[in-house]
């Protein structure tokens, strides 16, 4: 299994539009070592040919514009090796990506009905994914399941199994009215494995907690790429007092008691642990920092774009 690492920021990116914290000043202006990120956005293949996203940025046609194995090949008009799509909930950042797909372009999306409701029943726009029938074709993520990927009518069958994790949670903000109540099926995690080479990468990217069932199914992975939004619970409202910190924002901080780093640090050592979906206001982004150091001190990599993995 290929990985490729497309983005690795989470939602506004790294600078941020309008953000002047020390990390997105810092870096806009070389002040601090730092690398500026995109959107989060991983793509993964078993043979280098036909890929797979996980998830689907905001930036993704600057994602796909920046690696040739994921643009038409030579002379083919209106082609393109993507051939799935799978969301890991309906979070902005996740699916934005899919209008920039809608070019006609026979899509695969592989995504729990939950998500699949807020986001086609919500969502004018989303009908530009619909223009002709079966332009997209959505498959069903239910808990605990296993899916295997392929494109859209199963061609372009691929030997990568998804496992799907349910991780519970709220609707994304933009839907908060629709329900209120928590739902199994709000956010997913997934491990997939290359039925080939038996590696297996675990996709986290959004967390609220870590229990038993999820650290059970984290060590069977080879390399976990897991959610890395925010150093600590406080750090949006501290920057921005009323915000909504971490743990409301469905995203378990990385330190303090109760944290990933304490909890993940039960893991059996060997498999590589790799932060991704990190917010520009995260200490880590910056390389000089105590915190970066200290979590590269605990066996942890920080995700960078363009980062590739064999598994
Ligand atoms: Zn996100
Ligand atoms: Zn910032």
């Amino acid at each position: 299994m290929l990985i490729k690492i497309l983005g690795s920021a989470a939602g506004g990116g790294f600078p941020q539009w309008n953000c002047g914290c020390n990390n997105c000043e810092g870096v806009r202006s070389s002040r601090i070592l730092a690398r500026p990120r995109t959107q989060s956005q991983v793509t993964v293949s078993s043979d280098n040919i036909n890929w797979h996203l996980l998830n689907a940025s905001p930036d993704l046609r600057q994602q796909i514009q920046s690696d040739p194995q994921l643009q038409p090949g030579n002379h083919e008009l209106r082609n393109s090796p993507i051939r799935s799509v799978l969301l890991t909930n309906a979070d902005i950042d996740h699916t934005l990506g899919l209008l920039l797909l809608r070019e006609s372009q026979p899509l695969r999306v592989y995504a729990t009905d939950f998500v699949r409701g807020l986001i086609k029943e919500r969502n004018a726009y989303f009908r530009m994914l619909e223009q002709f029938s079966g332009q997209t074709e959505w498959q069903t993520l239910t808990s605990h399941s296993f899916v295997d990927l392929s494109g859209r009518d199963d061609k372009f069958s691929s030997d990568l199994t998804a496992q799907i994790h349910s991780l519970g949670g709220k609707p994304p903000f933009w839907a908060q009215n629709a329900r209120q109540e928590e739902d199994i099926f709000a956010t997913i995690g997934v491990v997939l494995a290359d039925k080939k080479t038996g590696g297996r990468l675990g996709f986290f990217p959004g967390v609220k907690e870590i229990d038993e069932p999820l650290l059970d199914i984290l060590k069977t992975c080879d390399v976990i790429l897991f959610d890395g939004t925010f150093w600590d619970d406080e750090e949006m409202p501290r920057l921005q007092p009323g915000s909504r910190t971490a743990r409301q924002m469905q995203h378990i901080p990385i330190s303090g008691p109760g944290g990933s780093l304490d909890l993940l640090s039960k893991l059996p050592v060997g498999i590589r642990k790799i932060y991704t979906h990190i917010n520009n206001t995260n200490p880590i982004l910056n390389e000089d920092s105590a915190e970066h150091r200290w979590i590269q001190g605990e066996g942890w990599e920080i995700a960078t774009d363009g980062l590739e993995i064999t598994l």
